[in-house]
């Protein structure tokens, strides 16, 4: 019998950010966070200028059951506002809450590389850096220079071709197109193109759709079928009850 896929959560111990890259441009967090401006007491008062949480360091520890946890999905951990030690805090917490699989993504991968020496990097850490065009893939050699054990790409939203992405020691690719108004639509041939690559290259491959003026109108089938490969599960600990008190906390953690 196949065991049952933990359940996702986001973790934002901080949230904020600026852009930094093409691909920020429909920033859908910024976009989240800044319909909240000013409304006083609301998590999102200041908008989407970047925040310390403290207070949510310890939030891991107390899911007791294993979850896929996204962290920082309201900033970038690798801002430049954050302090070292804040970022080396993060990290302490994801070495002990060794019962989670920790996804980190980052479009700062200059400053990933500068503080990587100083951090953990436990089997639960999942590293990955955006790379939405040919412009940035040096964000894939900056990946393979860390020691994560899992390290992926995100091609999302993708805005080019990835025609000088090297995908040695990579384990893993998601990509997608950009959904809003203003959309910039993928084209076929830079998908195609991408997913050929990495079934050449043996690299888990996953296609998260289209895009649209709403999420998921394009759907989410590439030449006849969808894509949802994952790159391989470490074994976990088993599942022991949850806290409630910390659930509750983490539904709401889910929008804040
Ligand atoms: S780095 Fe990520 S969170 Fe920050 S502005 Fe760009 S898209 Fe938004």
């Amino acid at each position: 019998m196949q065991s049952e896929a933990p359940q996702w959560e986001s973790w934002n111990p901080v949230t904020g950010c600026t852009h930094v890259s093409d691909g920020c441009r429909h920033c859908y967090a910024e976009r989240f966070a800044e319909r909240w401006r000013g409304i006083a007491g609301h998590h999102y008062e200041h908008g989407f200028d970047l925040r310390l949480w403290p207070d949510r360091l310890a939030l891991p520890l107390r899911w007791k059951k294993p979850r896929r946890v996204f962290v920082t999905s309201m900033s970038d951990l690798f801002h430049e506002a954050i302090p070292d030690d804040y970022v080396r805090r993060v990290f302490a917490v994801m070495e002990q809450a060794n019962w989670h699989d920790f996804h980190v993504l980052t479009k700062r991968e200059r400053r990933m590389l500068d503080l990587a020496p100083t951090l953990p990097w436990p089997p639960n850490v999942h590293m990955g850096v955006t790379i939405e065009s040919d412009k940035y893939v040096r964000r894939a050699d900056a990946l393979r220079a860390v020691p994560a054990a899992v390290r992926h790409i995100s091609a999302e939203p993708l805005l080019g071709p990835l025609e000088r992405l090297d995908l040695t020691v990579i384990d893993f690719v998601i990509a997608g197109g950009e959904s809003g108004p203003q959309r910039r639509p993928p084209r076929a041939e830079w998908l195609r193109d991408l997913r050929d690559r990495c079934v050449a290259a043996n690299v888990a491959f996953a296609f998260k759709g289209w895009g649209g003026r709403t999420q998921g109108e394009g759907g989410r089938q590439l030449d006849g079928r969808e894509w949802n490969e994952q790159p391989p599960r470490r074994a976990r600990p088993p599942a022991s009850a949850s806290d409630p008190a910390a659930d509750q906390a983490s539904a709401q953690q889910r929008l804040w």
